[in-house]
């Protein structure tokens, strides 16, 4: 939150109720507190803009309902000594990332910080992914007997119509039409919220990256396939059944090799993982269950043909981020996988291959790698969660 938030005391809303005013106050100092802790109430009233009493009330209220924490006292040269407000770490979300060989379950608090994780197999089968993924979220359950369980959020490497529940595309997990949320909502009896991958990356920028101010980004997601997320006028843009954001199946070349989508040549069969993977391999390089990483690993040392496979990935990236820039003009593109750890392998080669063909009166967006890139869909979860008490991202914004 930069900035002062919408006033709603002293300045009414024409039309809105108590309850809404009362609503938006509680949000309000709830993104404060979670935002600049520990937290004075004489600097909420401040940041806020709302009145002293109207902050005690609403403060109260959330220590009686085990939000905030009081404590401990500051220190102040003289007159009174406040005490400083905090999120309770003991309300905690359980955070899954779902992705085609592995997913990741874990327990992090309100603060977004991680508390324990395990990782499970993903089965191809989507019955036995799902019983798997269940178990997983029962033994945290178990184990957080103590603590206060908000709900579980799930993201997916696939688009997921809200609508009628079900996951509608997902081409590199190869399950279709499953419903994710109301198996394991029934099995766990928590509250299930489940998102897009890149969307999910896009909500923990947000939320806990501090870029509230950027109106306009998206988020690539690079790993089996590309992913991307957009944002756009502050919100999040979802489409017709969930399925807007699949640059990644756009053809860069219609008589390119095969996609997982049933189309052939598709931006991800050039700039994903498994592209530098492949054309590691037409180079003649002994490749034999070679992971992306081990490929960044041999650039590293020296292999020129392992460098040469990136460089081409890193072209096509660029090439397939020129239709972001000419279609939505984010004034920021975050690149989120294994390939920012080589940042310096890719940043530059990205970036140039964009600024080749800009429109005119076009701009070209800062290009930058994902902060904390390893836990950026889960974190997106824990926003995913959150933001039914603390309100929609885009509603956080001062
Ligand atoms: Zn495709």
């Amino acid at each position: 939150m930069t900035g002062k938030p919408k006033l709603a005391d002293g300045h009414r809303p024409q039309g809105a109720s108590s309850e809404v005013i009362r609503d938006i106050n509680r949000r309000i100092v709830l993104n404060l507190i979670r935002t600049r802790h520990p937290i004075s109430r004489a600097d909420l009233a401040r940041l806020s803009g709302l009145q002293r009493s109207t902050v005690s009330l609403i403060v109260e209220q959330l220590i009686q309902e085990h939000w905030v924490l009081e404590g401990p006292t500051g220190r102040l040269p003289r007159g009174r000594r406040p005490t400083f407000l905090r999120l309770n770490d003991e309300r905690v979300i359980i955070a899954v990332d779902l992705r085609p060989s592995q997913t990741t379950v874990a327990l992090a608090d309100a603060n977004g910080k991680f508390i324990s994780q395990e990782i499970i197999v993903t089965s191809s089968d989507a019955q036995a992914a799902m019983d798997g993924l269940i178990a997983s979220i029962q033994r945290i359950v178990t184990a957080s007997r103590r603590k206060k369980i908000e709900g579980v959020g799930i993201s997916l490497p696939g688009r997921y119509d809200h609508s009628v529940d079900r996951l509608v595309f997902a081409p590199n997990l190869k399950w279709r039409d499953v419903d994710i949320r109301n198996p394991i909502a029934a099995a766990t009896g928590l509250e299930v919220e489940v998102e897009n991958a890149a969307n999910a990356c896009v909500l923990a920028a947000v939320w806990f990256d501090h870029m509230e101010q950027c109106r306009n980004l998206v988020v690539v997601t690079v790993s089996e396939g590309i992913g991307t997320g957009v944002w756009a006028n502050g919100k999040l843009v979802r489409g017709l059944n969930g399925m807007a954001g699949e640059f990644g199946h756009v053809p860069l070349d219609s008589q390119g090799p095969p996609c997982g989508c049933g189309g052939r040549g598709c931006w991800e069969v050039f700039g994903s993982n498994r592209a530098a993977l492949r054309y590691y391999l037409e180079s003649g390089a002994q490749s034999a269950d070679l992971s992306f990483p081990d490929l960044l690993s041999r650039a590293d040392h020296g292999d020129p043909r392992a460098a040469k496979a990136l460089e081409t990935m890193a072209h096509y990236l660029g090439r397939g981020m020129r239709m972001i820039v000419a279609g939505l003009a984010p004034e920021r593109i975050i690149v989120v996988g294994d390939l920012t750890r080589s940042w310096h392998r890719f940043g530059s080669l990205i970036e140039a291959e964009v600024q080749a063909q800009v429109l005119p009166g076009g701009c070209v967006p800062r290009l930058v790698p994902a902060y904390e890139d390893g836990m950026a869909r889960l974190r997106g979860t824990v926003a995913l969660v959150l933001q039914k008490h603390f309100g929609a991202v885009s509603e956080a914004q001062g």
